[in-house]
């Protein structure tokens, strides 16, 4: 799926949460924190943790100057970190303010600071589109909303990955319509049930399923039944006619292995007694 290896960029970019990634970003975590609190009672601080965010931030696609932006420092300041001063002769530095360092280092590469054309997991991007449909949004009026060809917007309802302007303006348009109702504003009552059935058939999870806590997470599953993972959940799945859910069919697993382990032991009491 993507051809970064694994460790902070790939964490960030492609929502890997392998073990080599997470354990990537948690020690960089650490690391960082360490160094925005040993600033706290220096007057001058290793500039190497500030270069290495400054990198890592490149690698995700930040440009330097979306980076002075986020941090709100100027980017000459930035550059002298990375590479000195070549007008002047000086080398990269090796110490800077504290406020420099906790500045920078509070940047994180997030959707609003990705260079337009950076590709990025496409999980939220998919989820919304599809969303936006079981709703009874057709997707030619999805299209035309995100100035895509039908074609265009057909692939990127399946799609991996994305670049960042598109999940821009899919998140900006979901913002928009999540509420609405398609047949207020326009849609005709052939066109919504034929979207709404088009996403059923699919199985594709509707607003509802998801919240902002989960709806960018790839290990995060649709909240179907508003018991999902649960032993109830999958009753819940037969009543309203979705397929059981993964959370659902293990939470029912674990019930009923629980349930047999319990009568096992109260056959074994019998025995005994
Ligand atoms: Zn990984
Ligand atoms: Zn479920």
């Amino acid at each position: 799926m993507s051809d970064r290896p694994h460790g902070y960029p790939r964490y960030k970019l492609d929502g890997c949460r392998c073990y080599t990634c997470g354990w990537a970003v948690a020690q960089y975590n650490d690391a960082r924190e360490h160094a925005i609190r040993r600033g706290q009672w220096q007057p001058y601080v290793d500039a190497e943790p500030v270069r290495q965010h400054i990198r890592n931030l490149q690698e995700c696609g930040l440009g330097l100057r979306n980076i002075a932006a986020a941090a709100g420092v100027d980017r000459k300041r930035l550059q002298a970190v990375l590479n000195g001063r070549p007008d002047r002769g000086t080398p990269p530095q090796v110490q800077v303010r504290p406020a420099l360092a906790a500045a920078v280092l509070a940047v994180e590469p997030t959707l609003d600071n990705f260079g337009a054309a950076t590709l990025i997991n496409a999980v939220g991007t998919t989820r919304r589109l599809q969303a936006l449909v079981a709703a009874g949004w057709p997707q030619h009026r999805l299209a035309v909303r995100l100035r895509m060809t039908d074609t265009s917007f057909g692939a990127t309802i399946h799609r991996d990955r994305v670049i960042a302007r598109t999940a821009r303006a899919v998140l900006c348009l979901y913002g928009e319509l999540w509420r609405t109702d398609p047949r207020q504003l326009g849609v005709d009552n052939q066109a919504y049930s034929r979207a709404r059935n088009h996403a059923a058939a699919r199985r594709w999870a509707p607003v509802s399923a998801w919240d902002d806590d989960t709806i960018d997470d790839p290990a995060a599953f649709p909240e179907w039944t508003g018991m999902c993972g649960k032993p109830e959940g999958a009753h819940i799945h037969q009543r309203i006619g979705v397929p059981v859910c993964q959370p659902c069919l293990e939470a029912r697993r674990g019930h009923y292995r629980q349930r047999y382990a319990e009568k096992k032991a109260l056959a074994t009491v019998e025995v005994q007694g």
